[in-house]
């Protein structure tokens, strides 16, 4: 298998792993990024984006990263589809398996590699989905303003999101699973107490109507059995995300759901030389901004780190020179 040496790999492509390129290309580092399968990563499946500061008219969210790829690409950044198979982060330079049939070894390395959100399963969430079906409140609420809307959860998530909604819409009809939240009870209470929000206990979404937008979801009582429609413009999905941690599995520190932990204040994982940024490391912000926001911090860490490390490796020389 062909081994190819570089500086500072990156693995993902949202706005973490292309902000992340683009520092790392000024600094003179000569990033090598690849994309893996969903180039561009979740905001690839949004529709307009209106909350991403420099962007006054709004921006859709393929186009914006085609535009964070484009200024990666004119930075230098060597940007390459193809998805990592294997890594082996128990010796430096770190070795990485591409399509199963390219080894790279890499001085330091950033993870980038997003979460996706969890879907209930359902046939209309895919055909409906930009078109009122949304895993992202704060993304999409704006665009149901006093409208009446559905949201799935009892998590910390679906709580805060709910709460969100409110202030947009006339009302947020909470559709939660069991007879009780899984979210702090902080959370719930505000929930609770909020006149708009609306909870239905022990309720399951069974399907969501609607040709070309959302019309209404159909939800099942699951004690009594008793099935209901309930009008809404939107359906949000907000049952948790799924780091895409499990390549790394074993080598990195991750907490009980599978985020990469990093030192506070920094992109440092457990294992030196190895950065993360980006949603993979980050359940609570999970916005395109912050996500740039820490690409940004990741490569400012590996620069540091690899200066660090030839100025060692320079003192060694010269040391044994003398
Ligand atoms: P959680 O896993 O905590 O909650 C998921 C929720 O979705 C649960 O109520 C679960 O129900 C429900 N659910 C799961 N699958 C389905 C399904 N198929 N149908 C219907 N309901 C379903 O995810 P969150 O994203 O809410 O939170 C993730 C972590 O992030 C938590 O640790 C949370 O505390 C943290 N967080 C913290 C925030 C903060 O501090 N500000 C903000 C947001 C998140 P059930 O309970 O029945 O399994």
């Amino acid at each position: 298998m062909s081994a190819e040496h570089v500086k500072l790999l990156i693995i993902g492509s949202g706005p973490a792993g292309y902000t992340a390129a683009i520092y790392a290309a000024r600094a003179n580092l000569h990033p090598v990024l690849y994309q893996g399968l969903q180039p561009g990563g979740q905001l690839t499946i949004t529709t307009e984006v209106e909350n991403y500061p420099g962007y006054p008219e709004g921006v859709q969210g393929p186009e914006m990263m085609q535009d964070f790829e484009k200024q990666a690409r004119r930075m230098g950044a060597d940007i390459r589809f193809g998805i990592v198979t294997a890594v082996d982060l128990s010796q430096r330079p770190f070795r990485v398996r591409v399509d199963e049939e390219k080894e790279i070894l890499a001085e330091a390395l950033i993870i980038a590699t997003g979460a996706s959100a969890k879907w209930l399963g359902l046939e209309a969430e895919q055909r409906l989905n930009g078109m009122g079906v949304s895993a992202c409140a704060v993304c999409d609420g704006f665009f149901f303003r006093g409208k009446e809307v559905a949201i799935v959860g009892g998590g910390d998530t679906a709580c805060e999101e709910a709460l969100y909604l409110s202030k947009l819409c006339t009302k947020v009809h909470m559709l939660v699973r069991r007879d009780q939240m899984r979210a702090s009870q902080i959370m719930q209470d505000r929930v609770k107490h909020t006149p708009n929000i609306q909870i239905y206990w022990n309720t399951q979404a069974i399907d969501i109507l609607g040709e070309h937008k959302v019309e209404a979801v159909k939800v099942k009582n699951t004690r009594t059995g008793e099935e209901s429609i309930i009008p809404v413009s939107a359906f949000f999905v907000a049952i948790g995300h799924q780091p895409n941690s499990q390549l790394f599995a074993g080598q990195l520190e991750m907490d009980e759901t599978g985020y990469i932990r990093t030192r506070p204040g920094s992109t440092h994982t457990s294992v030196e030389g190895v950065f993360a940024c980006g949603d993979v490391q980050d359940k609570i912000y999970r916005q395109a901004v912050t996500a740039a926001g820490s690409g940004c911090m990741a490569a400012l860490d590996a620069e540091r780190f690899l200066s660090a490390q030839e100025h060692a490796q320079r003192k060694q020389a010269s040391s044994a020179v003398g």
